[in-house]
């Protein structure tokens, strides 16, 4: 048996249950002992051989079984035993006969750890199309093929990415409440529960709490789920996601869109640069965003609209179709700047005749990414905002008095990252990119 090496890694105790992730056998020598741990997607049996195709996170290995080398009982358990059922096999690496197969291990001892019923719900080498549902349905098994694993892998990689950037930038990584007492932005898109007799809400956003923490952390970032109760039928929007956060003390907007840029870059560059396999796997192709982001004003984007023939006004929202058509025209990274300030959240700053929120919107096409801006730091101005936009500021007091601690001026944004990943892999449903996801419909598994 070779030995484990450590090299900093999770070294398993019964290495007898693996020495090698299949991967790993490619730069082994042939002759060696070695024991592999999957599962198994392929049993091809010809006459007194037995093939056999294991894979597991890193890739795959031909198992051969020879009928005159093993025992009996392991070679009719090879042929028998269901695909996709997990094992262990132990044996000695030859030479591959297969063109693609540059190496092959020969079959000694096999273990069944855990049997896979048969038929399953579906076929997690794709070889039979699956519907979405049915594959969310099983999503476990679902992540056994490739593609799925690769989504997740760049997903990894990706968040990977972001936590360096903000960390590098200075922001300080922080947990807020899920379970909050008061909404950050009004009422209507709450999950509403109930806190030992209280009313309790799922955040929809750390919004309030990112704000008050500039008084004293400066620069804060958090990633983490938040909850929206809208009966949205989309393929870009979800009742529970993960939204990237920063806030940023002393910051104008135009500091916290340029480290979105920068976010965005170092995140592209790196999925490019590791996740070479797993984008040909998805046959997507990502290429360095062009920097400084197009950034065009709302009152360009409402000329351009009616260019288009779409009849909108000066002052009006971009709805679900605006933003298609404007994605027609600008295909990639863009920010659409200077909305009218009755559009933006009571907490965005506005410029001094009142009339244009400091605010922005991150568009890949006619998907938003992200939306932020300068916030209100001046309490007293903040709570003629919350009456103007039909809020209480009673209830909003616990907020409020925070700003009378001596607040600074602060900008931030908060950044979609499922749907980040949505671009980063070419997926053009939401549901794609992340484990669980859940809408209307679907609150299981
Ligand atoms: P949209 O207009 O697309 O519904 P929003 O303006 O309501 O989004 P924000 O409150 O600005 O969303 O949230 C910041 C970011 O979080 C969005 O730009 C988007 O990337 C992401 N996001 C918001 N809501 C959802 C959702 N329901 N599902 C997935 N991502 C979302
Ligand atoms: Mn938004």
């Amino acid at each position: 048996m070779k030995e484990l090496k450590s090299n900093g890694r999770l070294v398993l105790m019964s290495p007898f249950l693996r020495s090698h992730y299949c991967k790993e056998i490619l730069s082994e020598k042939i002759g060696a002992n070695v024991t592999i741990a999957g599962w198994i997607e392929d049993i091809r049996p010809m006459g007194s051989l037995v093939f056999m195709t294991i894979r597991d996170k890193t890739g795959v290995s031909q198992v051969v079984f020879n009928k005159n080398k093993t025992s009996n009982e392991i070679f009719v358990l090879a042929k028998n035993v269901p695909r996709q059922s997990i094992v262990s096999l132990k044996g000695i690496l030859s030479k591959g006969k297969g063109k693609n197969i540059p190496k092959e291990i020969q079959a000694k001892e096999m273990h069944v750890l855990g049997e896979a019923i048969h038929p399953l719900l579906l076929d997690p080498t794709g070889r039979v199309n699956a519907s979405i549902d049915t594959r969310l349905n099983a999503r476990a098994l679902d992540l056994r093929n490739v593609k799925t694993m690769a989504i997740f892998k760049i997903r990894h990689i990706a968040l990977q990415s972001i936590h360096r950037t903000l960390s590098d930038e200075g922001f300080l990584e922080v947990n807020t409440a899920k379970i909050i007492g008061q909404a950050a932005e009004g009422g209507a898109t709450l999950f509403p529960f109930d806190y030992f007799g209280k009313d309790a809400f799922l955040a929809q956003s750390p919004q309030l709490f990112k704000e008050q923490l500039t008084m004293s952390l400066d620069r804060v970032f958090e990633i983490a789920s938040y909850y929206r109760a809208e009966k949205s039928h989309t393929r870009r929007h979800l009742n529970e996601f993960i939204s990237v956060d920063i806030e940023a003390a002393f910051a104008e907007k135009e500091d916290v869109m340029e480290l979105a840029e920068k976010m965005v870059e170092n995140a592209t560059a790196e999925v490019i640069e590791k996740c070479s396999n797993e984008l040909r796997t998805l046959e997507h192709k990502i290429e360095a965003p062009k920097r400084p982001f197009q950034k065009l004003t709302y009152t360009q984007a409402i000329n351009e609209l009616n260019q288009e023939g779409i009849k909108i006004k000066d002052g009006d929202d971009l709805k679900d179709h605006d933003l298609q058509v404007l994605g027609k025209i600008h295909s990639e990274y863009f920010w659409i700047i200077d909305w009218p300030a009755k559009l933006k959240p009571f907490y965005i700053a506005r410029t001094t005749d009142g009339k244009k929120a400091l605010s922005f919107d991150l568009q890949f096409g006619y998907l938003e990414l992200s939306s932020g801006g300068k916030r209100v730091s001046d309490g007293k101005e903040l709570e003629e905002r919350l009456k103007e936009s039909g809020l209480s500021p009673k209830n909003f007091e616990d907020h409020l008095k925070t700003f009378r601690w001596g607040m600074p001026p602060h900008s931030g944004w908060g950044f979609g990252l499922d749907r980040f990943l949505m671009i980063l892999t070419g997926m053009e449903n939401i549901r794609e990119v992340v484990l669980y996801p859940r809408d209307q419909d679907r609150l299981l598994p």
